[in-house]
Parts: structure tokens; sequence; C-alpha cells
């Protein structure tokens, strides 16, 4: 059923599309399922690995994570770890001095950096100078 497929797979990209972050595949269930009543993990998964295949979305791995999907294209970037409810956002900027850390004699070719800690959902309200 064409029409039914094409309704999941804009389901699952406006999910994608809406959240500005990347998103586990149960995180795009929860999102699209409000949008295709009967959305399962299954089609998820199958309509992400499309996705890949088109290079519409790009695989974020962080270590000892479950898969993350985020739109492609945004060029060189890194991401902010949640290490309280554990969503992961997108820093738009890299410092790119890291070269400079490796001691003489080695050549670096490219970099990994994670951010941790809270995110403002979850950040404790800043502390107020004692009067
Ligand atoms: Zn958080
Ligand atoms: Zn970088």
């Amino acid at each position: 059923m064409p029409a039914r497929n094409t309704k999941q797979k804009e389901a699952i990209r406006a999910a994608l599309e809406s959240a500005g972050r990347p998103l586990t595949a149960d995180e795009v269930l929860a999102r699209a399922k409000s949008a295709v009543s009967g959305l399962g993990a299954a089609t998820v998964y199958r309509n992400l690995r499309t996705l890949l295949d088109e290079s519409w979305l790009a695989e974020v791995q962080l270590p000892g994570e479950v898969t993350r999907y985020e739109l492609s294209g945004k060029g060189h970037h890194h991401h902010f770890h949640c290490r309280l409810c554990g969503q992961v956002f997108e820093l738009p900027a890299c410092r790119g001095d890291f070269p400079a850390l490796a001691p003489k004699g080695f050549e670096v070719t490219g970099h990994e950096v994670i951010l941790y800690g809270y995110c403002p959902g979850c950040a404790p309200p800043p502390r107020r100078p004692r009067a």
C-alpha cells in the first residue's frame, strides 16, 4: 500500500526534522506514532535504513550508546550528551585547535569530541550568591 508507506516515511522525516537533535529509533517511533496509527519499530528501522541509503540521514555513534540519527549535510560538528535525561544535542561549532595537543612527530588527521553534562531541562537552577 504505497500511500501508507509514504505517510509513514513522511512522519519519520518530520519527527527528525522537528526534533532538531539526533534521535534514537525509539525516540523517532515515539514522536512519529501520533501521526501514523499502528506505526511499529520494524517500520521505523526500515525507513531509517532507506533514509540513510538516500543520504538524507547520517548516523551518530557515541561510545556505549545505541545509534542515533540526524539530518545529513550538516558539516563538521560535535554533540552534547545529557547525563540525566540521555538526550543528545548538536553543538554548532568546533574549536578546531586539537592538533596542537599531539606531541611533536604525530600527525593528527581527525578527532572526536563529546561534551557531557546537563541540558537546560535538567541543569539545577543557578546558585544565587549569598547576601
Ligand atoms: Zn537533560
Ligand atoms: Zn571538531
